[in-house]
């Protein structure tokens, strides 16, 4: 029987089911396994995408601190310069009491404010200074982010007069939003009142949302560039992939027999390449095959004319032994035996060349088979029949057991019969004189007989070659019904031409079981056999140190 044949590569499940998501992760290990397409763009997005992501990344950091450091020099530089504004201011002043010295600290913040293009402007005096009356209060504005100057900052700007001081805050905007921003820190010596800690804070918000303008862009670009290494991939693997799918349909379409199938070969390429050999391959093939069947279509005509030809002779030679054989009393005892011997060997000889023209019938398929409903239970008794006497010569009993049911099956009933006769003839032959059991059962599709003995049964090996033309386990066993070694080959033949099997199990001294099982109508198509193989009263053998054998059947 053909073993199904292997799948093409390439083949990706249909797209309806993608419509149902449980499906998925299913449908995406099956596309995964059988699709070469769909793994080569699976990994080149895959693999693009990771590259884009850290690339992405690394530009979207680098982008991201060069902004910062850019706005923080610029920050640095403005406050710089709007704190040496103010301490000039101070220096230049005369300012004597509280409200002079008021005043110029809130003309001096204006001019902070006005040159650092900053609102938020704190001034704190330096703790630790003599209590002075002049000295004005801390004033900040600052708003909802006054708490974002931190102690370690202020620690350093009271430590170090003359020294700028930074640090990264949260700043609270007016409609209570955060934002990035910096904290510049410095010292300002106001005249009378000592010493203050001046901080300017700047917002960041512009660089961050220039940092998010770059990271959507980058993100988006990302993306359409996956995108298009997918549509790019998928356009360059199918121009490899359709030609190589075509090289596998058609290598498959070749095994399973169409030898004429050819790969297109267009181009100089390595695909061209391919087809050309394979081509190539697939010609000498053909030729090759075409010479065999010629070869052996001869011999099989060879074997059809020779039986023919020694028909007629052999015809001549039986009629002249037959003479002799009828007077053989009248012969001197040695010409007599020898009379006899002529006898039985003539007709070996015919059953031979009788056997060998139907095998050869068979070989050239020109066998038709002449099916009728018939009684599968009938052809097994008159099988029975026929072969009583040499049962009975053997001291085999033999039985019949039908439990009834679709007992009619369309069969050549000739056929058939040959094959029971042949089983129930060779299970006497080797049954030792015990007994041998028919059994005839069905079922709604199919009929199935079998034939058991409880005689010298076969070894492994044996059982592998017993369908084998002209094999026998012992060709020097003494034969009563001169077999000719074709018998089960034939058998099998039968079997298979009315679509059945013909199956056998068998262990050494325990006995043999045959079984044919055949459809009931011709178009039929076996699945299961009615009757069970190995047989029910084997189980068991085989532990005893016996090696059952089985063959035959759908998967020989
Ligand atoms: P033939 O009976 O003409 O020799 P077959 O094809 O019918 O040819 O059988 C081939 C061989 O299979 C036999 O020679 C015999 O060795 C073996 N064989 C067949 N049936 C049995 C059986 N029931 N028990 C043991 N051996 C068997």
């Amino acid at each position: 029987m053909a073993t199904p044949a292997g799948t093409v590569q390439g083949t990706v499940p249909q797209l309806t089911y993608w419509s149902r998501p449980r499906a998925w992760p299913r449908l995406v290990r099956a596309s995964w396994r059988s699709s070469l397409q769909f793994r080569t763009i699976t990994v080149s997005v895959a693999l693009s995408g990771l590259a884009i992501l850290v690339v992405g990344v690394y530009m979207s950091v680098s982008i991201g601190n060069d902004l910062f450091q850019s706005r923080l020099s610029q920050v640095l530089f403005e406050s710089d310069r709007a704190t040496s504004a103010a301490q000039s201011l101070f220096d230049s002043s005369d300012a004597t009491d509280r409200v002079q010295v008021q005043n110029l600290l809130s003309s001096a913040r204006t001019s902070i404010s006005a040159t650092s293009s900053s609102r938020l402007v704190a001034v704190l005096r330096v703790p630790g200074q003599d209590p002075s009356t002049v000295a004005p209060l801390d004033s900040s504005t600052f708003g909802q982010s006054t708490g974002v100057i931190g102690a370690d900052l202020r620690t350093e700007v009271q430590a170090n007069d003359g020294d700028q001081f930074w640090q990264s805050v949260t700043l609270t905007g007016n409609e209570a939003e955060s934002m990035p921003g910096i904290v510049v820190g410095s010292q300002i010596a106001v005249p009378v009142a000592g010493r203050y800690e001046l901080y300017i804070a700047y917002s960041l918000q512009d660089a961050e949302a220039t940092l998010l303008f770059v990271q959507q862009t980058l993100g988006v670009a990302g993306v359409t560039l996956v995108l298009l290494i997918g549509a790019v991939s998928w356009i360059v693997v199918r121009f490899v992939v359709t030609p190589l799918r075509v090289a596998a349909e058609t290598s498959q379409k070749l095994a399973s027999g169409d030898l004429a199938v050819r790969i297109p070969e267009k181009g100089e390429d390595v695909i061209a390449t391919l087809a050309r050999s394979f081509n190539g391959m697939a010609d000498s093939l053909q030729s090759q095959i075409r010479e065999l069947a010629d070869l052996s279509e001869v011999q099989q005509r060879f074997v059809s004319d020779v039986s023919h030809e020694l028909r007629t002779p052999l015809t001549t030679i039986r009629l002249a032994g037959d003479v002799l054989y009828d007077q053989r009393a009248s012969f001197p005892p040695a010409t007599g035996r020898t009379a006899e011997l002529l006898h039985t060997q003539v007709e070996r000889f015919e059953l031979l060349l009788s056997d060998l023209l139907e095998i050869s019938r068979y070989d050239a398929g020109s066998v038709e088979l002449e099916s009728e409903p018939t009684n599968l239970v009938h052809l097994a008794e008159d099988a029975i029949d026929s072969l009583r006497s040499l049962a009975e010569s053997k001291g085999s009993d033999l039985r019949l057991v039908a439990p009834g049911g679709y007992l009619n099956a369309d069969v050549d009933p000739r056929r058939i019969r040959r094959v029971l006769h042949n089983l129930i003839g060779n299970a006497i032959e080797h049954g030792e004189g015990k007994p041998v059991v028919v059994s005839v059962d069905s079922d709604a599709s199919a009929v199935a007989l079998a034939v058991r003995d409880y005689g010298l049964g076969m070894s492994q090996g044996e059982v592998a070659h017993v369908f084998d033309r002209f094999w026998r386990a012992d060709p020097s066993r003494q034969r009563t019904i001169g077999g000719t070694g074709l018998g089960l080959a034939i058998a099998r033949e039968d079997a298979s031409a009315h679509n059945g099997w013909l199956q056998v199990w068998s262990s050494p001294g325990a006995g043999s079981c045959f079984r044919l099982t055949l459809p009931r109508t011709t178009r039929g198509r076996l699945e299961s056999s009615p009757i069970p193989l190995p047989p029910d009263d084997a189980a068991g053998i085989g532990e005893a140190g016996h090696v059952p054998g089985m063959r035959g059947g759908p998967h020989d």
